[in-house]
Protein backbone atom coordinates (compact mmCIF):
# COMPACT_ATOMS: atom_id res chain seq x y z
CA UNK A 1 0.00 0.00 0.00
CA UNK A 2 1.08 3.61 -0.66
CA UNK A 3 2.74 5.45 2.22
CA UNK A 4 0.04 7.23 4.20
CA UNK A 5 -0.35 10.74 5.60
CA UNK A 6 -2.66 11.01 8.59
CA UNK A 7 -4.29 14.44 8.48
CA UNK A 8 -5.89 16.21 11.41
CA UNK A 9 -8.17 18.58 9.52
CA UNK A 10 -11.67 20.00 9.33
CA UNK A 11 -14.51 19.50 6.86
CA UNK A 12 -15.19 22.43 4.52
CA UNK A 13 -18.49 21.81 2.67
CA UNK A 14 -17.29 23.83 -0.33
CA UNK A 15 -14.56 21.26 -0.93
CA UNK A 16 -11.92 23.94 -1.50
CA UNK A 17 -10.06 23.74 1.80
CA UNK A 18 -9.75 21.43 4.78
CA UNK A 19 -9.82 17.67 4.57
CA UNK A 20 -10.92 17.55 0.93
CA UNK A 21 -7.95 19.71 -0.07
CA UNK A 22 -5.75 17.36 1.95
CA UNK A 23 -7.13 14.18 0.35
CA UNK A 24 -6.80 15.56 -3.18
CA UNK A 25 -3.32 17.06 -2.70
CA UNK A 26 -1.96 13.96 -0.99
CA UNK A 27 -3.48 11.75 -3.69
CA UNK A 28 -1.83 13.88 -6.36
CA UNK A 29 1.51 13.65 -4.55
CA UNK A 30 1.34 9.86 -4.87
CA UNK A 31 0.57 9.02 -1.23
CA UNK A 32 -2.62 7.88 0.53
CA UNK A 33 -4.55 10.25 2.84
CA UNK A 34 -6.19 9.18 6.10
CA UNK A 35 -8.25 11.70 8.06
CA UNK A 36 -8.95 12.36 11.72
CA UNK A 37 -11.66 15.01 11.39
CA UNK A 38 -11.12 17.88 13.83
CA UNK A 39 -14.25 19.90 13.12
CA UNK A 40 -17.30 20.32 10.92
CA UNK A 41 -17.35 23.81 9.50
CA UNK A 42 -20.29 25.59 7.87
CA UNK A 43 -18.91 27.70 5.05
CA UNK A 44 -18.91 28.32 1.32
CA UNK A 45 -16.47 29.92 -1.11
CA UNK A 46 -17.28 33.34 0.35
CA UNK A 47 -17.40 33.03 4.13
CA UNK A 48 -17.27 30.87 7.24
CA UNK A 49 -20.59 30.84 9.13
CA UNK A 50 -19.77 28.58 12.09
CA UNK A 51 -18.06 25.37 13.13
CA UNK A 52 -18.38 22.58 15.68
CA UNK A 53 -15.15 20.98 16.89
CA UNK A 54 -14.80 17.22 17.35
CA UNK A 55 -14.53 16.20 21.02
CA UNK A 56 -10.96 15.28 22.01
CA UNK A 57 -11.70 11.60 22.74
CA UNK A 58 -13.44 11.10 19.40
CA UNK A 59 -10.59 12.81 17.55
CA UNK A 60 -8.00 10.55 19.18
CA UNK A 61 -10.16 7.47 18.61
CA UNK A 62 -10.24 8.26 14.85
CA UNK A 63 -6.46 8.63 14.73
CA UNK A 64 -5.74 5.57 16.85
CA UNK A 65 -8.09 3.43 14.75
CA UNK A 66 -5.75 3.72 11.74
CA UNK A 67 -2.42 3.50 13.59
CA UNK A 68 -1.02 0.04 12.88
CA UNK A 69 -3.71 -0.45 10.27
CA UNK A 70 -2.28 1.82 7.55
CA UNK A 71 1.38 2.51 6.69
CA UNK A 72 1.42 5.99 8.24
CA UNK A 73 4.68 7.86 7.66
CA UNK A 74 3.66 11.46 8.18
CA UNK A 75 1.11 13.49 10.13
CA UNK A 76 -0.26 16.76 8.77
CA UNK A 77 -2.44 19.19 10.70
CA UNK A 78 -4.60 22.03 9.47
CA UNK A 79 -7.60 23.47 11.30
CA UNK A 80 -7.62 22.11 14.86
CA UNK A 81 -10.35 24.39 16.22
CA UNK A 82 -9.81 24.09 19.98
CA UNK A 83 -6.96 24.02 22.48
CA UNK A 84 -8.22 20.59 23.57
CA UNK A 85 -7.66 19.24 20.07
CA UNK A 86 -4.22 20.84 19.86
CA UNK A 87 -3.24 19.20 23.16
CA UNK A 88 -4.65 15.87 21.97
CA UNK A 89 -2.56 16.05 18.79
CA UNK A 90 0.55 16.94 20.84
CA UNK A 91 -0.03 13.85 23.02
CA UNK A 92 -0.51 11.70 19.90
CA UNK A 93 2.71 12.99 18.28
CA UNK A 94 4.75 12.42 21.45
CA UNK A 95 3.60 8.80 21.33
CA UNK A 96 4.53 8.51 17.64
CA UNK A 97 7.90 10.17 17.17
CA UNK A 98 8.45 7.82 14.21
CA UNK A 99 6.16 10.02 12.07
CA UNK A 100 7.34 13.18 10.36
CA UNK A 101 4.92 16.03 11.00
CA UNK A 102 3.82 19.00 8.86
CA UNK A 103 2.21 21.76 10.93
CA UNK A 104 0.07 24.22 8.95
CA UNK A 105 -0.77 26.68 11.74
CA UNK A 106 -4.28 27.58 10.59
CA UNK A 107 -5.75 30.46 12.58
CA UNK A 108 -8.31 32.04 10.27
CA UNK A 109 -9.77 31.17 6.89
CA UNK A 110 -8.48 33.08 3.87
CA UNK A 111 -11.98 34.59 3.61
CA UNK A 112 -11.34 36.09 7.07
CA UNK A 113 -13.79 33.80 8.90
CA UNK A 114 -13.02 32.43 12.37
CA UNK A 115 -11.81 28.85 12.68
CA UNK A 116 -11.30 29.16 16.44
CA UNK A 117 -10.36 31.75 19.04
CA UNK A 118 -7.12 33.15 17.65
CA UNK A 119 -5.49 34.21 20.94
CA UNK A 120 -6.03 30.83 22.62
CA UNK A 121 -5.00 28.89 19.51
CA UNK A 122 -1.75 30.87 19.27
CA UNK A 123 -0.86 29.97 22.88
CA UNK A 124 -1.73 26.31 22.36
CA UNK A 125 0.31 26.03 19.14
CA UNK A 126 3.46 26.60 21.25
CA UNK A 127 3.23 22.93 22.27
CA UNK A 128 3.16 21.71 18.66
CA UNK A 129 6.00 23.83 17.28
CA UNK A 130 8.92 21.69 18.59
CA UNK A 131 7.18 18.51 17.39
CA UNK A 132 7.02 19.60 13.75
CA UNK A 133 9.39 18.55 10.97
CA UNK A 134 8.27 21.71 9.17
CA UNK A 135 5.87 24.58 9.94
CA UNK A 136 4.18 26.33 7.01
CA UNK A 137 2.89 29.73 8.21
CA UNK A 138 1.87 32.58 5.96
CA UNK A 139 3.26 35.88 7.18
CA UNK A 140 0.03 36.73 9.05
CA UNK A 141 0.27 33.46 11.00
CA UNK A 142 4.03 33.90 11.52
CA UNK A 143 3.47 37.34 13.08
CA UNK A 144 0.57 36.07 15.22
CA UNK A 145 2.55 33.05 16.49
CA UNK A 146 5.60 35.10 17.46
CA UNK A 147 4.20 38.54 18.27
CA UNK A 148 6.91 40.00 16.01
CA UNK A 149 6.20 42.17 12.96
CA UNK A 150 9.54 41.93 11.18
CA UNK A 151 9.73 38.69 9.19
CA UNK A 152 13.40 38.00 9.95
CA UNK A 153 12.90 38.64 13.68
CA UNK A 154 9.70 36.56 13.71
CA UNK A 155 11.41 33.64 11.94
CA UNK A 156 14.31 33.74 14.41
CA UNK A 157 11.81 33.76 17.27
CA UNK A 158 9.97 30.73 15.88
CA UNK A 159 13.31 28.85 15.84
CA UNK A 160 13.84 29.92 19.47
CA UNK A 161 10.40 28.42 20.18
CA UNK A 162 11.69 25.06 18.93
CA UNK A 163 10.97 25.05 15.19
CA UNK A 164 13.22 22.82 13.07
CA UNK A 165 12.21 24.09 9.63
CA UNK A 166 9.88 26.85 8.47
CA UNK A 167 8.35 27.61 5.08
CA UNK A 168 7.31 31.28 5.22
CA UNK A 169 4.63 31.86 2.57
CA UNK A 170 4.61 35.38 1.18
CA UNK A 171 1.12 35.54 -0.35
CA UNK A 172 -0.07 38.18 2.13
CA UNK A 173 2.92 40.47 1.55
CA UNK A 174 2.72 43.60 -0.58
CA UNK A 175 4.47 42.24 -3.67
CA UNK A 176 1.97 42.95 -6.48
CA UNK A 177 3.79 41.00 -9.20
CA UNK A 178 5.07 37.93 -7.39
CA UNK A 179 4.81 35.73 -4.31
CA UNK A 180 8.01 34.75 -2.57
CA UNK A 181 8.27 31.74 -0.26
CA UNK A 182 11.32 31.34 1.98
CA UNK A 183 12.48 28.00 3.37
CA UNK A 184 14.52 28.01 6.56
CA UNK A 185 16.13 24.94 8.12
CA UNK A 186 17.85 24.88 11.49
CA UNK A 187 17.79 28.67 11.68
CA UNK A 188 19.28 29.22 8.20
CA UNK A 189 17.64 30.45 5.01
CA UNK A 190 18.10 27.60 2.52
CA UNK A 191 16.02 28.73 -0.45
CA UNK A 192 13.77 31.46 -1.77
CA UNK A 193 11.35 30.73 -4.58
CA UNK A 194 9.24 33.20 -6.52
CA UNK A 195 6.21 32.65 -8.70
CA UNK A 196 4.10 35.24 -10.53
CA UNK A 197 1.16 36.48 -8.40
CA UNK A 198 -2.07 35.14 -9.88
CA UNK A 199 -5.13 37.40 -9.77
CA UNK A 200 -7.84 36.71 -7.19
CA UNK A 201 -8.24 34.85 -3.91
CA UNK A 202 -7.94 31.09 -3.58
CA UNK A 203 -9.69 28.78 -1.14
CA UNK A 204 -7.53 26.08 0.38
CA UNK A 205 -4.19 26.99 -1.17
CA UNK A 206 -2.36 26.69 2.17
CA UNK A 207 -3.97 23.32 2.96
CA UNK A 208 -3.05 22.02 -0.49
CA UNK A 209 0.59 23.09 -0.26
CA UNK A 210 1.18 21.68 3.24
CA UNK A 211 -0.53 18.41 2.33
CA UNK A 212 1.46 17.94 -0.86
CA UNK A 213 4.67 18.48 1.17
CA UNK A 214 3.44 15.86 3.66
CA UNK A 215 2.66 13.44 0.83
CA UNK A 216 6.15 13.78 -0.63
CA UNK A 217 7.77 13.43 2.81
CA UNK A 218 5.77 10.25 3.38
CA UNK A 219 7.28 8.90 0.14
CA UNK A 220 10.82 9.64 1.24
CA UNK A 221 11.64 13.01 -0.35
CA UNK A 222 14.16 15.20 1.45
CA UNK A 223 12.45 18.24 2.95
CA UNK A 224 13.75 20.81 0.46
CA UNK A 225 12.80 18.57 -2.49
CA UNK A 226 9.31 18.00 -1.03
CA UNK A 227 8.77 21.75 -0.65
CA UNK A 228 9.90 22.53 -4.20
CA UNK A 229 7.74 19.76 -5.68
CA UNK A 230 4.77 21.12 -3.75
CA UNK A 231 5.34 24.74 -4.83
CA UNK A 232 5.54 23.76 -8.50
CA UNK A 233 2.41 21.60 -8.24
CA UNK A 234 0.43 24.28 -6.36
CA UNK A 235 1.16 26.95 -8.96
CA UNK A 236 -0.35 24.65 -11.61
CA UNK A 237 -3.53 23.95 -9.66
CA UNK A 238 -4.04 27.63 -8.83
CA UNK A 239 -3.55 28.61 -12.47
CA UNK A 240 -6.39 26.20 -13.34
CA UNK A 241 -8.62 27.25 -10.41
CA UNK A 242 -12.36 27.69 -11.04
CA UNK A 243 -14.57 30.57 -9.88
CA UNK A 244 -17.87 29.38 -8.35
CA UNK A 245 -19.72 32.72 -8.04
CA UNK A 246 -18.98 36.43 -8.32
CA UNK A 247 -17.07 37.37 -5.16
CA UNK A 248 -16.36 33.77 -4.15
CA UNK A 249 -12.82 32.56 -3.70
CA UNK A 250 -11.48 30.41 -6.51
CA UNK A 251 -11.39 26.65 -6.07
CA UNK A 252 -8.01 25.10 -6.86
CA UNK A 253 -8.41 22.39 -9.51
CA UNK A 254 -6.32 19.61 -8.01
CA UNK A 255 -7.21 17.03 -10.66
CA UNK A 256 -6.58 16.96 -14.38
N1 LIG B 1 -9.15 24.06 7.22
C1 LIG B 1 -10.45 24.30 7.07
C2 LIG B 1 -11.46 23.30 7.53
C3 LIG B 1 -10.84 25.48 6.49
O1 LIG B 1 -12.14 25.68 6.37
C4 LIG B 1 -9.88 26.42 6.06
C5 LIG B 1 -10.28 27.65 5.41
O2 LIG B 1 -11.40 27.90 5.10
C6 LIG B 1 -8.54 26.13 6.22
C7 LIG B 1 -8.23 24.93 6.80
C8 LIG B 1 -7.45 27.04 5.76
O3 LIG B 1 -7.53 27.24 4.41
P1 LIG B 1 -6.36 27.88 3.56
O4 LIG B 1 -5.63 26.78 2.89
O5 LIG B 1 -7.12 28.70 2.56
O6 LIG B 1 -5.51 28.66 4.48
Amino acid sequence: MRPTVLCFSGLDPSGGAGLQADIEAIGQSGAHAAIACTALTVQNSQQVFSFEATPRELLLAQANAVVGDLPIRTVKSGMLGTTDNIAALADFLREHTEYSYVLDPVLVANSGGSLGDQATLVKAFIELIPLATIITPNTVELRALTGEQDIQVATAKLFEMGAKAILVKGGHEDTPDYIQNSLYMNGELVSETRCPRLAGEYHGSGCSLASFIAGRLAQGDALKTAVHHAETWLFGVLKNAESPVEGGQKMPKRFG
